[in-house]
C-alpha cells in the first residue's frame, strides 16, 4: 500500500524543489500513474499542480509544454496535433485508455525515463529540450543518456520548423507495452531515426540518419537506414520479445515510418 505522510501544494517551483532536497524520502507527484501502484512510503508528497504547468505554448519557433500536460492534450490540443504530422499524436494513442492519458503527464514520463516509451521516442526525433528547476535546460538526448537528476522539470521544449516525423510501433496487442518502437523525423536534408523499447531506452541510429543526408529519401534508402540502424543499435531479450526478433523487425519499422515521411513531403 501507498503511504504519504506528508502532503504539500507547492505554492512556487522553489518550494517545490527546495522540499525535494531538504526532506529525505519526498517524491515529486505527477499523475501519479506508476506511483500509486507500488507499496511504499513518502514521506512528503510534492503536488505541482497549483504552478500553472498545464500548458501548451506556441511562441512561433517552439511548442512549450508544462511538466504537468496530461498525455491525453498530446492527441486533442490543435497546436499538438498540427506539429510534423501529428506524430506526437500517433505515439501516445495507443496507452492503454483515454481515462490513464487523462492523468498521467509529460512531467512524469520524462522524469521516469521509461524504456518502453512512445512519446519519449518521438520527442527524441523531434529534437526536444526540457527545461528543469535547476540543471536548466538540456536536450533530452543529453537527459536520456545520463542517469536523471533529483531536479523538478518545468516544461519541454520541442522546435517549431518544417519537420516531417512519423512514429510507429509493434505490439502484442494494441494497448500492451511496445515490443518495438520507431520514430523518424527530417528536418530539409537532416535526419533523425530513433529506436525504442530495444528495450533499453530509446537511441538515435547516427548510421542511419547519416546515410539519408548523403543519399536522399527514396524507397531503396528507407531500406538501407533500416538495415543500418538495426545494425548499429543494441537489441536485447525480455518477456514482450527477444533481442534477434527487435533485429529482425527494426528495420521493417523504420522503413515504414519514412514511408510516411516520404509520402507527407
Ligand atoms: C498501467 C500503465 C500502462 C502504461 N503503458 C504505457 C505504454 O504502453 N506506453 C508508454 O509510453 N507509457 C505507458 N505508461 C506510462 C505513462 O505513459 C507515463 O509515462 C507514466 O505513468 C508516468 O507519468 P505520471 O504522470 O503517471 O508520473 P508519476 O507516476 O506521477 O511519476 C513518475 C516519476 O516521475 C517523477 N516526476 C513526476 N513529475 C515530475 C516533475 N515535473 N519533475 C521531476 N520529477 C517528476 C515522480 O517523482 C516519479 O519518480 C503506462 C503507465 C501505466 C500506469
Amino acid at each position: 500500500m501507498l503511504q504519504i505522510d506528508n502532503y504539500l501544494y507547492a505554492s512556487s517551483l522553489t518550494e517545490a524543489y527546495n522540499t525535494l532536497q531538504s526532506v529525505p524520502g519526498s517524491v515529486v507527484l505527477g499523475g501519479c500513474g506508476y506511483i500509486r501502484l507500488g507499496a511504499r512510503s513518502i514521506s512528503t508528497a510534492i503536488d505541482l499542480s497549483n504552478l500553472d504547468l498545464n500548458f501548451v505554448r506556441d511562441t512561433g519557433s517552439a511548442i512549450e509544454v508544462g511538466a504537468m500536460t496530461t498525455l491525453r492534450s498530446f492527441e486533442t490540443n490543435p497546436t499538438m496535433t498540427r506539429l510534423a504530422n501529428g506524430v506526437l499524436k500517433s505515439a501516445v494513442e495507443n496507452i492503454v485508455g483515454v481515462q490513464l492519458r487523462n492523468c498521467v503527464t509529460i512531467g512524469g514520463t520524462v522524469a521516469g525515463r521509461y524504456p518502453f516509451s512512445d512519446p519519449l521516442t518521438a520527442l527524441l526525433a523531434l529534437d526536444t529540450e526540457l527545461q528543469f528547476v535547476n540543471h536548466g535546460r538540456v536536450s533530452l538526448e543529453e537527459y536520456l543518456s545520463g542517469k536523471g537528476y533529483k531536479d523538478i522539470l518545468e516544461k519541454i521544449i520541442i522546435p517549431q520548423d518544417d519537420r516531417s516525423a512519423a512514429f510507429t510501433s509493434i505490439r502484442k496487442s494494441k494497448t500492451d507495452y511496445a515490443v518495438l518502437n520507431v520514430a523518424v523525423a527530417k528536418n530539409a536534408d537532416n535526419y533523425r531515426i530513433v529506436v525504442g523499447s530495444r528495450p533499453g531506452k530509446a537511441m538515435l541510429s547516427t548510421d542511419a540518419a547519416d546515410y539519408l543526408t548523403q543519399n536522399g529519401l527514396d524507397d531503396k534508402s528507407a531500406a538501407e537506414a533500416g538495415r543500418l540502424a538495426a545494425e548499429q543499435l543494441q537489441f536485447g531479450d525480455n518477456p514482450r520479445g527477444s533481442g534477434e526478433y527487435r533485429k529482425a523487425v527494426c528495420p521493417v519499422l523504420i522503413t515504414r515510418a519514412l514511408t510516411e515521411v516520404m509520402h507527407a513531403a
